[in-house]
């Protein structure tokens, strides 16, 4: 049976969509995958409103997909993964690999919206609308040391809860439970891709919650667990090389990165010139 979503009385007065103009409707075909042409701003914009609308009426679980050339690669492999994200109501740029294959196509993206920085930015606007957070993911107290972290950082975030719970079918009575109890707005899955996805996907008629979006190792990043690339390597498109170098295992995920590189120009090199 689906828990009905009730949400929590608010703390504070928002008005959260007002100014708002970005439109998720907006989309540039990446190898298949439609990505939304929003920066940072316009997803808060958007989750607000969806926020907003949850708490004047009974409304269904909103997905948020952060997409990656990696998520692209996968998405063209596993149909399965293709149509959640199709169904998506979200999907936004995260990653150097889009912005780049986006302008091969004469689409400028603003900006990277990605969830390793997205949770922190979701969280500072949380705290200042009264939404409840939820962190749901991530191995045992890891979710509940990202919580204390960015709660220091965002006087005021009312946080929800936070359970490390599993992707499993198994795990989902008590999760739905503890959701059910805890009532937040903002739902944070940390399972990584494309599992945190499709179990979204899965579960996002019965989810109690108004967005939910899947982060991947973002919990890991704010709790110190794995360092984040410094700024300045953030900043030149290069965190993809920190993460090869501190995490070489990684390579056989990382080595999606020149097949998405190569069908993009494949792709470009293809297209009739206008
Ligand atoms: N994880 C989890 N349960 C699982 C599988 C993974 O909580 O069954 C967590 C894992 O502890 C890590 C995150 O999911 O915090 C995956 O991080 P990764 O950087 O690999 O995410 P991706 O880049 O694949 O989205």
């Amino acid at each position: 049976m689906m828990p009905e979503y009730t949400p929590a009385p608010r703390t504070q007065h928002s008005n959260s969509t007002a100014g708002y103009t970005g439109h998720p409707q907006a989309s540039v075909d990446i190898l298949g995958v439609q990505v939304h042409c929003v920066d940072t701003e316009g997803m808060l914009a958007q989750i607000a409103a969806w926020v907003d609308a949850a708490h004047s009426a009974q409304t269904h679980c909103r997905q948020v997909c952060t997409v990656n050339p990696e998520f692209i690669v996968d998405a063209r492999r596993n149909p399965e993964f293709a149509a959640v994200l199709a169904r998506a109501d979200l999907r936004v740029p995260d990653g150097i690999g889009v912005l780049w294959a986006a302008r091969m196509q004469g689409v400028r993206l603003p900006e990277r919206v990605t969830g390793s920085d997205g949770i922190y930015d979701i969280c500072k606007r949380a705290a200042r609308e009264g939404w409840r957070v939820y962190f749901l993911g991530a191995a045992p107290g890891v979710a509940q040391h990202t919580a204390e972290i960015l709660s220091e950082l965002y006087p005021g975030l009312r946080v929800a809860g936070c359970f490390p719970g599993s992707p499993s079918d198994t795990s989902w009575p008590e999760i739905a439970e503890r959701l059910t109890e805890a009532r937040p707005d903002i739902l944070f899955v940390a399972y990584g891709h494309p599992r945190q996805d499709l179990w979204i996907d899965r579960r996002r008629h019965e989810l109690p919650v108004a967005v939910a979006l899947g982060v991947g190792g973002a919990f890991d990043f704010v709790a110190g667990v794995t360092p984040r690339a410094p700024r300045w390597m953030r900043d030149l498109g290069l965190e993809w090389l920190y993460r090869l170098i501190r995490q070489p295992w990684r390579w056989r995920r990382m080595a999606k990165l020149p097949v998405f590189g190569a069908t993009v120009l494949a792709q470009t090199l293809r297209r009739p010139r206008a």
